[in-house]
């Protein structure tokens, strides 16, 4: 009973759920799933900061490297209300996964602060966001630990972040962020990468579902860097965006919303309060569109036993982090929904990352058609994989990429061995 209370509220007990089903299928033997179900390291620390005003203020940074079996830690950082030492573990511990299920040099990373940055002044939030860099410049840099951008944060966060690393080792590091903008060591198309992989999970699934692109009706929840531009990206391949929204509130336009129009106005008005492009709505109606593609794009746990069965889309592609709950998740299995898991579905921004990292270690920049070219190339070809062991195993989406994920972290683990 105890053990059922915890788990509906923690965010990182829902991906050890997830993870335990994959693990049982491949008979994972219990040392190997206690050193996987362990974080590495959780840093926590204090980020005092004076306020414009003059005031004194103390705000709770995390920093979580979950595993480093496959390469230096990977993952972003937060800045939300909402942020707790629970979900950036959660959060380093799918990073882990991601990683691994599309292939990449990395571990799993994550971090965070407790804070509101819609409440904070940019002097504000680049006060917090160095000494947060500052905090953990030793256990930061490219073969180390490498940060990107997440809910809250920007390339402007990252680039105060590399310019604070930098000055503290005392020479220029590109690499020990991603995410940053172009002009000092961001990759070409980065912005658009998560948006972009969504939407190519999502047009792959779609053709081998039946469901013509053309006219197709997309519900987004979020409209920030994932939401908006897979919006951008749905309506660009001819799909119709019906519903969007943010943290003020839903919209809906059965004729389809002008994503570019949406875009402009959250851009002037900093969110889509007041919006008049759509039917306003609420965000739990948003979930209950009757659609054929609905892509959570905001935060954890929107999909839960409260509202899964009055989904109705056919297809759900997690843009963001755990969206959906393991209770949910069986819900949608036995109705038939199909679960594009976010660990393959917003994969595309780590990927692209992965890009970023390579070319400021290189010093060379590509093309972004290059850039687009080889997200696809990854993305497609790990999902064919997830397919292939889908199918072989007769398990969903979520329970495929995790097997597949875990084998390949487990492997990396098994070839270094165990220092002790
Ligand atoms: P963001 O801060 O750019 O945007 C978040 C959006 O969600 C905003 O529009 C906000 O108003 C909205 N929102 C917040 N609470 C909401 C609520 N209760 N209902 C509806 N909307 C709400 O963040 P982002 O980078 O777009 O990240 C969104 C999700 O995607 C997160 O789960 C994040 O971890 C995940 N993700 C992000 C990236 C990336 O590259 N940025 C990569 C992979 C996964």
């Amino acid at each position: 009973m105890a053990v059922t209370a915890v788990r509906e509220v923690s965010v990182f007990g829902d991906g050890i759920a997830y993870f335990n089903e994959a693990a049982a299928l491949l008979e994972l033997d219990p040392g190997m799933r206690a050193i996987l179900t362990h974080p590495s390291r959780q840093i926590i620390f204090s980020i005092p900061f004076q306020r414009d005003s003059g005031e004194f203020e103390v705000f709770t940074g995390y920093r979580v490297q979950y595993n480093f079996a496959r390469g230096p830690a990977k993952g972003g950082i937060r800045f939300h209300p909402g942020v707790t030492l629970d979900e950036v573990t959660a959060l380093a511990f799918w990073m882990t996964w991601k990683c691994a299920v599309v292939d990449l040099p990395f571990g799993g990373g994550k971090g965070g602060v407790t804070c509101d940055p819609t409440t904070l002044s940019m002097n504000e939030l680049e006060r917090i966001t160095r000494r947060y860099a500052a905090e953990l410049v030793e256990v930061v840099g490219p073969d180390k630990d490498v940060p990107a951008p997440d809910v809250g944060t920007t390339p402007q966060t990252m680039a105060w972040f590399m310019d604070t690393y930098s000055m503290h080792i005392r020479q220029n590091v590109a690499g020990v962020v991603t995410g940053k903008p172009l002009e000092i060591g961001g990759s070409r198309g980065r912005v658009e990468a998560t948006g972009r992989g969504v939407t190519i999970c999502a047009m792959d699934q779609m053709s081998h579902l039946g469901i013509d692109p053309k006219g197709a009706r997309v519900v987004i929840q979020g409209f920030g860097n994932v939401g908006m531009y897979a919006a951008k990206l749905f309506e660009e391949r001819g799909c119709n965006v019906v519903g969007i929204s943010d943290v003020t509130g839903a919209y809906y336009n059965g004729a389809g919303i002008n994503v570019n129009g949406a875009e402009e106005y959250a851009k002037k008005n900093h969110n889509l309060g007041g919006f008049t492009g759509g039917d306003r709505i609420t965000n739990a109606e948003l979930l209950e569109t009757d659609c054929d593609v609905l892509v959570p794009a905001a935060l954890e746990k929107q999909l839960t036993t409260e509202n899964a069965r009055r989904v109705r889309a056919k297809l759900l592609v997690e843009g963001a982090n755990g969206p959906t709950t393991p209770e949910a998740d069986r819900i949608f299995q036995e109705m038939g929904v199909c679960v594009i898991p976010d660990i393959m579905a917003n994969a595309g921004g780590v990927t692209v990352s992965y890009f970023e990292w390579v070319q400021d270690r290189a010093g060379y920049f590509w093309k972004e058609a290059e850039v687009n070219a080889r997200l696809e190339e990854n993305l497609l070809e790990n999902f064919a994989e997830i397919r292939r062991i889908a199918q072989l195993h007769n398990v969903a989406f979520r329970t495929a990429a995790y097997m597949i994920a875990i084998e390949r972290v487990v492997t990396s683990l098994k070839l270094r061995g165990v220092y002790a």
